[in-house]
């Protein structure tokens, strides 16, 4: 067992796309097939700037508001689309009593808080480390190595779990982590690849046990 296990949140603990899809059934219901796929090409998975975002669909959509407007919504909005897999939270439980489990995330302190109280994972983790909150996003190291000194512990001892090749797993890895990647894209083929690959959160049991 490691020392401590840090997590991402988006797309590592919960299914972003299908929040994006329930907030567009919302928000946009009159979309096709052809707009939900153009939709989640222009999100690019939350990696693209939420103003680029937000300008992208007020243009093409021909929203009655503005793109800055949208931009500052979008993340708390999406926020409260965000459902539970099932298991998940069994699973981070089961993994609190063993050792340490904090969240390391990107995103506003508002709505990354309301994921994880939709999550109820809010109550179970050891600590949680937020981009808004502390003013340094993933990929800088600062915000891994806060995280590793919070927990007191060697990064090797420690495993870094996430979707994001970039954003996650290469900073970690650089730092000396155990790394274990949610698959979700294809990995790129000019990173060096990760420690583990987690088709599904449910593999992390095997990589901790
Ligand atoms: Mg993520």
């Amino acid at each position: 067992m490691f020392r401590a296990v840090f997590l991402d949140l988006d797309d590592t603990l919960f299914d972003r796309t299908a929040a994006v899809q329930r907030w567009a059934a919302t928000m946009l219901p009159e979309l096709d097939e052809a707009d939900e796929r153009w939709l989640l090409a222009c999100d690019a998975r939350g990696r693209r700037s939420r103003l680029d975002f937000a300008t992208d669909l007020v243009a093409r959509f021909e929203l009655p508001t503005r793109a800055d407007v949208l931009a500052s919504a979008f993340p708390l909005q999406l926020a409260s689309h965000v459902e539970r897999e099932a298991g998940v939270r069994e699973q981070i439980a089961r993994l609190a009593i063993q050792t340490r489990v904090a969240i390391v995330t990107n995103g506003s302190g508002a709505a990354q808080r309301m994921k994880l109280r939709r999550l109820g994972l809010d109550q179970l983790v050891h600590a949680v480390f937020i981009s808004g909150e502390l003013g340094i996003a993933k990929p800088d190291p600062e915000i891994f190595q806060r995280a590793l000194r919070w927990s007191g512990q060697a990064a090797t001892d420690c495993v870094f779990v996430g979707d994001d090749p970039v954003n996650d797993i290469a900073p970690a890895a650089a730092l000396g982590f155990v790394t274990a990647w949610r698959e979700r894209d294809a990995w790129p083929s000019e990173l060096p690849p990760p420690t583990h690959r987690l088709a599904s959160l449910a593999a992390l049991e095997q990589v901790c046990a």
